[in-house]
């Protein structure tokens, strides 16, 4: 049929560019349909005030797969990361700790607050880099499909499993104990200084609605362990320009393949004849074929919104009624007139040029979750922010400086509603200036303009329904091959030539772009385009 695509991919969002990318790649023809007016959805750089270019979502790359930086030609398109100098906490007694990326001087730093704690850090790094390459082999490749009869289903859960007992005993037991502790508990079976636990334990609730010392979050500690840059592993960085470069870099890999990108070009419905996905009806009517068609936004977007539960089994349907958003983290990104300086340690040194966490405490943190469990954003939250200004010019005039402060808690489900977020915006801002001038006092007079986005903010920007950052919670029973419903994990569903290839299926959120190249790849091997 003329005009007629092998492939339509709903959402320009990172992931969807990358499973376009590879199709285009293996010859298929190829069009990206975007509803914003720029690619990149979370991962996107915007010019919100003049001159001060923000990462407007997403702040730091790390899980992006090497293999797309390499397959892709990354590199040759833009993309350029800088890695981050150090991890920076602030205490409110005037106090710091700094761990950067020479191993001895952060052991210095540790051993002011424990001498003990010194030594296993150490250790731990090993041991959680060690987990991380276990780990790598399941995010890098479809999930096993247990109960599956098919002889190469069986044969690759033979793989894993064989993986799996080839660990040595304290690897096995400490997997099992990531899998079902809490991001504190599975701390304090290491370490003993409490200022050295609260930042490490943040890794394990980002973007979840779950506190630190809430079950499961210590495998979302790991998840945040495995990232890379050139081979570095834990490392994060920012992307020049941005993390939209990320994003940008892609679209024009997929470009030079051949795809064709059409953003501010929304779609309305998934076309379904005779239990088949045939191509797509936009939001202004007009109707376009393909013989598969790839969806990257968010599973309850895809099968309640554009596919319809008519067309759907009525168990595969109340999955996905089921499966868990609840977003619970929120943006405030500062355009700053000077750099702000932090009392415990002043300066815009190396300190300050990689992350900075507000999360002074176990409780502090604990305290901040017991807020968003009853419906109210935290009084005190945890925040990370970064100055990508002071390593990256290109974001910020000369002299002055771009501060993306990512927050949690703001639960999308306030006790009023999700709808009442917009009358709560300002003063979530506030709390969360507030809490950064406790530790950096003048920062409220260098404040040239701020961009406040919570939860309901994400949603209505980006279609994340719930404003979930990672198109749904990163907790253990929405992962591998329950992500996003049982039996439906290996990115094909139950409609005929309909995929998922965004964050919502495995191995899940983040900067990764592996859901859209496992979606891709999967395509491609078993011809179905
Ligand atoms: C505030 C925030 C901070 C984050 N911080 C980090 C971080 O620092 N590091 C990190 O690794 N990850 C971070 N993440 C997570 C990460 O950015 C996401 O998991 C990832 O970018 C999702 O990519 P995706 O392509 O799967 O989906 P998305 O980025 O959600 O892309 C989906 C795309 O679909 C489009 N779309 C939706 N509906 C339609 C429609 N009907 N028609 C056409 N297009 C449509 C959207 O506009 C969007 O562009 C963060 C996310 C958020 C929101």
């Amino acid at each position: 049929m003329p005009g007629t695509y092998d492939a339509i991919v709903i959402g320009g969002g990172h992931n969807g560019l990358v499973a376009a990318a590879y199709l285009a790649k293996a010859g298929r023809k190829v069009l990206v349909l975007e509803m914003r007016h720029l690619v990149g959805g979370a991962a996107a750089t915007e010019e919100v005030f003049p001159g001060f270019r923000f990462s407007v979502f997403s702040y730091v790359v790390s899980l992006l797969r090497p293999q797309i930086i390499r397959e892709l030609e990354l590199p040759r398109h833009g993309l350029e990361l800088i890695p981050l100098e150090a991890s920076f906490l602030p205490l409110p007694d005037g106090d710091s700790l700094c761990r950067w990326e020479d191993p001895h001087l952060t052991r210095r730093e540790i051993a002011r607050f424990s001498p003990r704690d010194a030594e296993v850090y150490t250790e731990f790094g090993l041991a959680m880099r060690k987990m991380a390459w276990f780990t790598k082999a399941i995010i890098d490749q479809p999930p096993p499909a247990p109960g599956s009869l098919r002889p190469g289903d069986m044969a690759e859960l033979l793989k894993l499993g064989r993986r799996f007992a080839g660990l040595d005993r304290d690897m096995l037991y400490l997997n099992l104990q990531m899998l079902t502790m809490s991001a504190a508990d599975f701390l304090d079976r290491w370490f003993e200084s409490p200022v050295l636990k609260a930042p490490m334990s943040v890794s394990g609730i980002i973007g979840t609605y779950l506190g630190v010392r809430s079950p499961g979050t210590a495998y979302v500690l790991l998840h945040h362990y495995m990232g890379e840059i050139d081979g570095a592993y834990r490392a994060w960085g920012f992307s020049k320009g941005g993390t939209g470069g990320v994003s940008l870099a892609i679209a024009e890999a997929a470009r030079s393949f051949g795809a064709e990108i059409r953003t501010e070009t929304p779609v309305a419905r998934i076309t379904i004849k005779d239990g088949s996905a045939c191509g797509v009806v936009l939001e202004n009517g007009d109707e376009l074929s393909a013989r598969v068609v790839l969806s990257s936004v968010d599973p309850r977007r895809t099968f309640l919104g554009m596919v319809g539960a008519e067309h759907l089994p009525g168990s595969f349907v109340e999955h996905i009624h089921r499966y868990k958003f609840r977003g619970s983290s929120g943006k405030v990104n500062l355009a700053l007139d000077r750099f702000p300086d932090f009392s415990s340690r002043p300066g815009s040194g190396p300190h300050v040029r990689g992350d900075i966490a507000i999360a002074p405490s176990i409780p502090y943190l604990e305290h901040a979750y017991d807020e968003a469990k009853y419906g109210a954003f935290s009084r005190r939250p945890y925040i990370n922010a970064v100055i990508p200004s002071l390593v990256d010019p290109t974001v910020a005039p000369p002299g002055k400086h771009v501060m993306s402060c990512f927050v949690q808690y703001a639960p999308y489900h306030l006790k009023e509603g999700a709808a009442h977020w917009p009358d709560h915006r300002e003063a979530f801002g506030d709390t969360v200036v507030d809490t950064l001038a406790e530790y950096c006092p003048g920062i409220k007079d260098i404040i040239l303009h701020r961009q406040v986005l919570t939860p309901w903010d994400i949603e209505q920007t980006l279609g994340l329904t719930e404003g979930n950052i990672f198109q749904g919670e990163l907790s253990m029973e929405q992962l591998l091959f329950l992500r996003p419903v049982p039996g439906w994990s290996r990115y094909e569903t139950p409609v005929k030539n309909l995929w998922l290839c965004g964050s919502g299926a495995h191995p899940g959120g983040g900067i990764m772009g592996a859901p859209g190249e496992l979606a891709a790849k999967k395509i491609l091997t078993g011809r179905k385009v």
